[in-house]
């Protein structure tokens, strides 16, 4: 197979489906590449072996402490617990100032963060989806006199079932998959997941990626 676009992206996660779908409404063509398969909801069985076997991998692995990450159309958002942070205005503008990025400080980031925070649908989290563990935390911080919140999700019609790190059965969770999710709506519908390619090359400012091994030439494409 050989796919031709203007730009391609590398990984559906949570980083590559929004530029992807950035880039698409700008008006460029598009091809995602994902290296996991593709699972609808209906696939997922909430079986921790079996879900796991399917959609996690081992993202980095030390002596002490093993990463795990998604791999799967949608990447980690597909696994994740779909908890929502807004970045703390003090560490953008540490950024603004560390990598020389001016108009990106806490002031400058807001329109867009209000932006995500709209397509990943963040609600708050009411007290139907909290445990009784938070709940007893919650008193507790109140008793000390501490500042305590749920933190926002970024969910439609949960339904508790604590599966979110298994793919959401209910289809609760919004994942860069989603066909609803307007993080993906001009990009992903258009794109076809293949596995990864064998080549990727530039031409006319172009780019072409094909699953099939070119011939191995001086340069080493
Ligand atoms: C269990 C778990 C729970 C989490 N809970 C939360 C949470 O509640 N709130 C929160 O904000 N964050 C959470 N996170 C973290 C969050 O999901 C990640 O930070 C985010 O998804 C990272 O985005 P990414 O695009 O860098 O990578 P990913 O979303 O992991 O996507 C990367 C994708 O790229 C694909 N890929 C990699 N290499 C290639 C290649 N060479 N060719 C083709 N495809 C490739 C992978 O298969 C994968 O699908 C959680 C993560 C995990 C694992």
């Amino acid at each position: 197979m050989e796919l031709s676009a203007d730009v391609v992206v590398i990984g559906s996660g949570a980083g590559g489906a929004p530029v992807a779908a950035a880039l698409a409404e700008a008006g460029r063509s598009v091809v995602v590449l994902e290296a996991g398969p593709r699972l609808e909801t209906k696939d997922f069985t909430g079986d921790e072996e079996e879900m796991t076997a399917r959609l996690w991998k081992i993202g980095a692995a030390g002596r002490v402490l093993t990463l795990y990450a998604g791999a799967c159309v949608g990447g980690s958002t597909v696994i994740n617990d779909a908890l929502c942070f807004r970045p703390p205005g003090r560490l953008l503008e540490v950024w603004q100032d560390y990598y020389a990025l001016p108009g990106l400080g806490a002031e400058g980031m807001e329109p867009y963060v209000n932006r995500v925070w709209e397509d990943i649908h963040a609600e708050p989290t009411g007290p139907d989806h909290t445990s009784r563990n938070a709940a007893r935390l919650a008193l507790g911080a109140k008793r000390l006199g501490w500042m305590a919140s749920a933190t926002p999700r970024s969910v439609r019609n949960c339904v508790n079932l604590g599966l979110c790190n298994f793919g959401c059965p209910s289809g609760a969770s919004i994942v860069t998959r989603s066909p609803g999710s307007p993080v993906v709506k001009s990009s992903w519908t258009a794109s076809t997941p293949v596995t990864p390619p064998a080549s990727i090359r530039m031409r006319s400012a172009r780019v072409r990626a094909s699953t099939t091994a070119p011939a191995r030439s001086a340069r080493g494409t």
